[in-house]
Order: structure tokens, then C-alpha cells, then sequence
């Protein structure tokens, strides 16, 4: 497994003992989408309806892909770039509605969360970029940037524009999200006893994986990869996202350079090594925690306050390791024993 699926949240863990009808491992079947794997997850009673569960899943996640991928050449996305600085181009609703969200948190975040940032992420060798073989210079970081800024995007009733010539919408942080949201939505009035939708560790439950127990979720250790940090439940319907700095980056001149860019300086952010949102929806999760990953521990703190149901993790890039935790991930999250004494609540 390529993405965060398997670097992130991949460990599904079961929690609880019971009968055997009650150990039955969920079914699942996985394929590849977004430059990624996808994950459908039922009850194994329900094996039966995964077939068909995972057709519709793969029409509908497919579908997203390719109205925004910006390596499909005639995606909405690729057609909004190829007109930038020209006029608005036609978006289905559904392009819309992922566009909006994309600016409301970049709104929310003070633009930490920013799509268009694109010209920039592709100077550091990601979205299609060339991999650089020396660190780009202040000169070419200035030169991408000032095509950036998501007062540059316009969205209204059916349409998108992109105001300057040069300017790149890149979707990446948020599509995987808004993906599961638009198949989880309509997959979950038909699986309300348990379904879970993952896209490269942006994923949504609904139920429960076995009779009587919630779905719970691994969180991976961003120093290790084969060790999770403590396990997450999921109740109510919820989403979790994780934005790390370990599974995609450039290295160089030996050094490596994380995915994730804050649109304030033109660079890869440092400091951080990983962050897990909660929240309603998948969209949101996967922008805030992109968001929160650029942000740092307490910017993000001030932001997640003002948003009901979203709470964090936060892992900082240094040692030794500590797991700084918003009160409402504590809630739901138990860590393993031997990181116990990592983990403290954010602001005390
Ligand atoms: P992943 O794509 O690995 O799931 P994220 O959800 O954190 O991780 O999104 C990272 C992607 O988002 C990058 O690969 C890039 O396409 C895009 N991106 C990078 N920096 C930003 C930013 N500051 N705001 C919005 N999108 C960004
Ligand atoms: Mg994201």
C-alpha cells in the first residue's frame, strides 16, 4: 500500500472480545484511485453486499477523480488552470462544492490552507512538479508565489475562475476527504450498521466493524512506521484525517523536504512530523489537518476552538517524541501503554 492507508490509520483494530459471530472480521476490498489505495469496509455479515457496495463506491470516488485531478487533461480542475487569467469556466456542483470548501478553510486558516499554492508544491517536485536537484533559490520561491493566493479564486452558482495567468489550483489536500464524503453519504443510508470509507487514511465510519463495537483505528508513529501511537475510536459517524511529513518528500542535498508547503513562505513545512484531525466529515478533516499541519500546535488550537466536533493530534518533529492532544481527540483516543507518558493536553 502506497499511501497513507497504510502509513497513517491503516491498523484497523478490533477492540473487545465477545462470541464468535461477534470476532468476525469486517470484509473489505481495496483498490487503486487518486494515486492512492481506497478501502470499503463492512460487517462480515454484510459480505455478501460488499460486491456491489464497492461498485458504487469506485463510480462515485472515480467520479470525483475525474472532474479534479489535475493529471486528467479535460478534468474541471485542469480546465479552470489552462484558463487562468482568462474568463470563468463551467463547474458541475459537485466540482463547486469542493472548491467552496477548499476556500472556506483557507478563509478559517488565514489562508495556511491555500489550493493555490500550486505553482509553489510543484517547484518543491510534488503535483506533477519536476524532482529539483539543487534547493530552489529565494528568487524562484518569490517568482512561483506571486502567481499564488486564494483571493485568486473565484467560485460562484456553476462557475470558477482563476484570476491571474500562471496561477495553479491543486486540490490534493482536500479531494481524498471530499471523496469519501460524497460516497459515504450515499453508501451510509444503506450500511447504517456499519460501513467505513478510506481514502489513503481519509476515512469516515458509520456502525460498527463487528456487532457491539466501534470502529477504532490505528494511529501510525511518524518515527516508525510499523508501530501505531495509540488507537482511535470512531462513533457518531465521524472522520479522521492525518497529514504527515514521512510518507511523501524530496530529498535534497541529503535533506528531505515534506509535501506540505505553507503558502506564507513558499517552503516545506518543518517542525512537524504528524497530524491527526477529527471531525464531522472526511472534506473537513483532510483540509484541517493540512491546515493544522502548517499552522503549528497553537495557531491550530485558536482555529479547531471554533469549530464544533473537530479536535487534533499533533506530533512535533523532535525528540524525544511528544503527542499533544486537543481534549476532544483525548476523548477518543488511548494510547499505547510504552507512549502514555508522550502524551499531553494542548495548552496545559
Ligand atoms: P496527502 O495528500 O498525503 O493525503 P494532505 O492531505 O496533507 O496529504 O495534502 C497534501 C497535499 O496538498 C500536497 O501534496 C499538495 O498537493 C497540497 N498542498 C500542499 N501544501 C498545501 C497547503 N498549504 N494548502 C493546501 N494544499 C496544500
Ligand atoms: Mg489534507
Amino acid at each position: 500500500m502506497t499511501g497513507k492507508a497504510a502509513a497513517l490509520l491503516a491498523a484497523l483494530v478490533f477492540l473487545g472480545g465477545g462470541c464468535r459471530e461477534r470476532d468476525a472480521k469486517p470484509v473489505q476490498e481495496s483498490w487503486q484511485v487518486m494515486g492512492t489505495v481506497a478501502t470499503l469496509s463492512l460487517p462480515a455479515a454484510r459480505a455478501g453486499q460488499l460486491p456491489s457496495c464497492v461498485e458504487t463506491a469506485k463510480e462515485l470516488i472515480g467520479e470525483v477523480n475525474g472532474r479534479m485531478s489535475l493529471f486528467i487533461a479535460d478534468s474541471e480542475i485542469a480546465r479552470l488552470n489552462n484558463a487562468a487569467g482568462g474568463a470563468a469556466v463551467q463547474v458541475s456542483p459537485l466540482t463547486g462544492a469542493c472548491l467552496a470548501l477548499a476556500l472556506k478553510y483557507a478563509g478559517l486558516s488565514g489562508g495556511a490552507f491555500d489550493v493555490t499554492v500550486g505553482p509553489v508544491v510543484r517547484l518543491w517536485g510534488f503535483s506533477g512538479g519536476a524532482h529539483p536537484t539543487a534547493l530552489p533559490t529565494e528568487a524562484d520561491i518569490l517568482a512561483r508565489k506571486a502567481h499564488t493566493g486564494y483571493r485568486l479564486l473565484t467560485v460562484t452558482n456553476g462557475t470558477a475562475r482563476l484570476a491571474e495567468a500562471g496561477a495553479v489550483v491543486d486540490l490534493g489536500g482536500v479531494a481524498k476527504g471530499f471523496a469519501v464524503d460524497y460516497c459515504f453519504d450515499r453508501l451510509a443510508p444503506r450500511f447504517p450498521d456499519g460501513l467505513m470509507v478510506d481514502i489513503a487514511g481519509n476515512l469516515r465510519c458509520a456502525g460498527s466493524g463487528r456487532p457491539g463495537r466501534p470502529w477504532s483505528v490505528g494511529v501510525r508513529n511518524p518515527f516508525d512506521r510499523d508501530r501505531i501511537i495509540g488507537k482511535l475510536q470512531l462513533t457518531g459517524g465521524r472522520a479522521v484525517a492525518t497529514s504527515g511529513n514521512y510518507e511523501k518528500f524530496v530529498t535534497i542535498d541529503g535533506r528531505r523536504y515534506a509535501h506540505i508547503i505553507d503558502p506564507r513562505t513558499g517552503r516545506p513545512v518543518e517542525g512537524m512530523a504528524g497530524v491527526t484531525v477529527l471531525a464531522p466529515r472526511a472534506g473537513d478533516a483532510d483540509a484541517l489537518s493540512t491546515a493544522c499541519f502548517v499552522l503549528g500546535v497553537d495557531e491550530a488550537c485558536r482555529m479547531l476552538d471554533g469549530l464544533p466536533g473537530c479536535s487534533a493530534l499533533f506530533v512535533p518533529d523532535r525528540e524525544p517524541m511528544e503527542i499533544i492532544v486537543t481534549p476532544g481527540f483525548a476523548a477518543a483516543f488511548t494510547p499505547e501503554p510504552e507512549f502514555k507518558d508522550a502524551v499531553r493536553i494542548a495548552g496545559r
